[in-house]
């Protein structure tokens, strides 16, 4: 049986795949040896793909109904785009485009971001475009920009195997990037001796358990910490002074904040002690080449860009960037998080990583497009949380949503659905009927996915991968690219998309990056196909690609140098308090992935993690009067969760932790997003999925 080179469709790892096809589906998914992300490697996740793809609830035709009140009733492909688009000529006619705002994910491929992009800020004339990558890696991308002057993880894969110390803060790697940490494993028991690894996480998880060093630290305390471990640093003079004075600006200022977190001052913000924190951080000084790997835990932060900004001037006072082995680099949560950025999916950017409020930015892609100089508008939409509560307030009128399930993965679900309720127009395009959110749709699109449509997607280590279309879709279900296409063109603009596929779309995008930090202009379809993947920048046709950025020490800014930007500790929005006595974070478990659409219709990992368990400190279990395998009412000032707990000492006391895929349709009280806040970074806004106060309540058995 042959066997079809692809691309995983869930993590940002971006593990090639091996995919048996027979009769027109897919019979057998295996990890990809040549693919130089995982060399074969894959975890359950990807196994279990085949059952999910054809399950009953594949929305198959679009669905319209008329009035609000009125059910969803099957309609042809023409009658349902003439009433989206009528529909949304209507309310920009009435209340202007920034009335209308799109709503995107890091599922899609990078041709379908980008013709969607094109069409809302180029065409429809709003920048409202934004997508769940905002939940994701928003901050990440936003401390990239302000210390090395673009977005851009500048190290690879290929560091896994030549660090000396991993410095692993905010992830949880061994569940949410599995392949990855198998690397990092790989690494460590190879070498034990030579190689350290420390891991900074509230929770004594399967990362904890390859430490050397576990740094159990109070949620929000990132900064404190990483401030001390710089403060050690300079005290103990395992700074690379030649590096600081050649390449970067900012030090002065940067150590007189620095000079005010001695370990013992961050021992009392963080709850760690001050020896735990100089040992980190003389590891890390020591190291010959240190890698930082992060992901949520610093990213869904009120201060996540500073958090961000922290590891980033640790990297940058030690010269660990540049180097094999040695670098800050960020996990992608999604497949193509980094295809969204790099196509001007948030609604800051535009392609290419240029901003909206650069007028050159606005004139070179106004002129790729065809469009007369303005036509672009100057003002940065609306982030994902500013969509929403612009719904919720009357100012935004009408939301289409794209391969995302924004009523189970947004803080405060409450104002989501009343967001959802009161729009004029709520068009979904999904794989599947029903999920939170498409029970919500005015107009339903049947969406192709993974793998019955052909794209490319970038992973976390800048390297894009050419995706093929293996089976048909099923029913009438279209590529999200085409959908996108066909309204374009029902709205008027057929001749700014004529394309004919996705590798016209592809060529048009690469060639509007040439000259940008994520240039691919010398990448296609073809060639990606022909000699695999590629990590960017690739110049040229004849560029074999770039395994690190800065390499040559010079930044992407004004004066070629990094900046050194001065942070400091934040308490989160919501501490604990007497009524609300504890910090709950959320996060991912290793079988599931986001809101469940897809695992959780694979058997195998349904069985294995069926429900949300909260995990809760002894002490605080019994100060709750909890014991192991009880039920908990959790409630924060938002609404309530239910679930049953796992006691132990693997949480930090003072910490509960709920996994956030399970939304409302799995049952009302077993969404953890019932409890979380909106509260979110001013920078990257981002919000704050990871902090917020709770109480618990035992419930008698059985949870009732
Ligand atoms: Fe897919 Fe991520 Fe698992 Fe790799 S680690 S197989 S990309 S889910």
């Amino acid at each position: 049986m042959p066997e079809h080179r692809t691309l995983c469709p869930y993590c940002g790892v971006g593990c090639g795949l091996l995919v048996e096809v027979r009769d027109g589906a897919v019979t057998r998914v295996k990890g990809d040896p040549a693919h130089p992300a995982n060399f074969g490697d894959v975890c359950a996740k990807a196994v279990h793909l085949p059952p999910v793809l054809r399950t009953a609830d594949r929305l198959r035709y679009p669905m319209l109904r008329a009035r609000r009140d009125a059910p969803l009733a099957r309609a042809p492909w023409e009658l349902a785009l003439r009433h989206a688009g009528d529909r949304l000529r209507e309310i920009v006619a009435a209340h202007g485009p920034d009335a209308v705002a799109f709503y995107a994910s890091g599922q899609l491929t990078t041709e379908e971001y980008y013709v969607a992009s094109k069409l809302a800020k180029g065409f429809l004339g709003t920048n409202n475009f934004d997508t769940n990558s905002r939940l994701c890696m928003a901050s990440a991308a936003a401390g990239y920009a302000r210390s090395l002057g673009a977005d851009g993880p500048p190290a690879a894969y290929a560091d896994f195997e030549r660090a000396d110390c991993f410095f692993l803060i905010g992830t949880n790697t061994a569940d949410c990037h599995p392949i990855a940490f198998k690397r990092i494993r790989r690494r460590k028991l190879a070498a034990p001796a030579e190689v350290t690894v420390l891991v900074a996480d509230p929770r004594w998880t399967e990362t904890a358990d390859l430490a050397d060093l576990h740094l159990p630290l109070r949620p929000g305390s990132d900064v404190a910490l990483l401030n001390a471990m710089l403060h050690v640093l300079w005290r103990e003079d395992l700074l690379d002074r030649r590096f600081l004075a050649a390449r970067t600006s900012g030090w002065e200022a940067l150590r007189a904040v620095i000079a005010r977190y001695p370990p013992e001052r961050a021992a009392s913000l963080t709850g760690l002690s001050p020896e735990i924190i100089v040992a980190a951080a003389r590891s890390f000084g020591r190291a010959r080449a240190a890698l930082t790997l992060w992901a949520m835990g610093l990213n869904q932060s009120h201060a996540g860009t500073d958090k961000n900004t922290a590891v980033l001037n640790l990297h940058l006072a030690t010269g660990q960037i540049g180097r094999p082995g040695a670098g800050p680099f960020s996990l992608t949560g999604q497949p193509n998080a980094m295809g969204g950025r790099e196509t001007g999916g948030l609604a800051h950017l535009l392609p290419g990583y240029r901003a909206v409020a650069d007028p050159a930015a606005r004139a070179a892609v106004e002129r790729h497009w065809g469009l007369p100089a303005g036509a672009i508008s100057p003002r940065p939409g609306r982030s994902a949380l500013e969509i929403f509560e612009g719904l919720a307030a009357g100012e935004v009128r009408a939301v289409w949503i794209m391969a995302t399930n924004p009523a189970a993965s947004m803080p405060d679900l409450d104002l989501v659905e009343k967001a959802l309720r009161q729009a004029d127009l709520v068009v979904v395009q999904d794989a599947y009927h029903p999920t939170e959110t498409t029970r919500f749709a005015d107009v339903l699109l049947p969406a192709a996915q993974w793998p019955e449509k052909d794209g490319v997607m970038t992973n976390s280590e800048r390297r894009l991968t050419y995706l093929p279309k293996l089976v048909e879709p099923p029913g009438e279900a279209l590529p999200d690219a085409e959908i996108v296409v066909r309204l374009a063109r029902e709205l008027g603009w057929k001749d700014a998309f004529p394309y004919e596929g996705a590798a016209e779309i592809f060529d048009e995008f690469a060639a509007l990056t040439a000259g940008t930090p994520c240039d691919y202009a010398g990448a296609s379809h073809e060639r990606l196909r022909d000699e695999g993947p590629l990590q960017w920048p690739v110049p040229a046709p004849d560029h074999p690609g770039t395994a690190r950025l800065y390499a040559d020490g010079r930044f992407p800014t004004a004066t070629g140098r990094a900046r050194l930007v001065p942070v400091e500790h934040n308490e989160p929005v919501e501490p604990p308090d007497a009524a609300f006595p504890l910090t709950l974070t959320t996060g991912r478990v290793r079988d599931h992935w986001h809101t469940l659409t897809r695992t959780g219709k694979a058997p195998a990992l349904a069985a294995r993690t069926p429900e949300p368990v909260l995990e809760v400190n002894l002490h605080d279990a019994r100060r709750a009067g909890l014991q192991d395998g009880d039920f908990a009412e959790i409630t924060s000032r938002r609404g309530k969760a239910i679930a049953q707990c796992r006691v132990s000492a693997a949480i930090r006391e003072g910490t509960c932790f709920l996994p956030f895929h399970w939304g409302r349709q799995a049952g009302f009280y077993k969404s953890a997003n019932n409890l979380t806040l909106g509260a979110r970074d001013p920078i990257s806004q981002q919000p704050e999925l990871k902090a917020c106060a709770v109480r618990l309540r035992r419930l008698p058995e059985g949870g009732a």
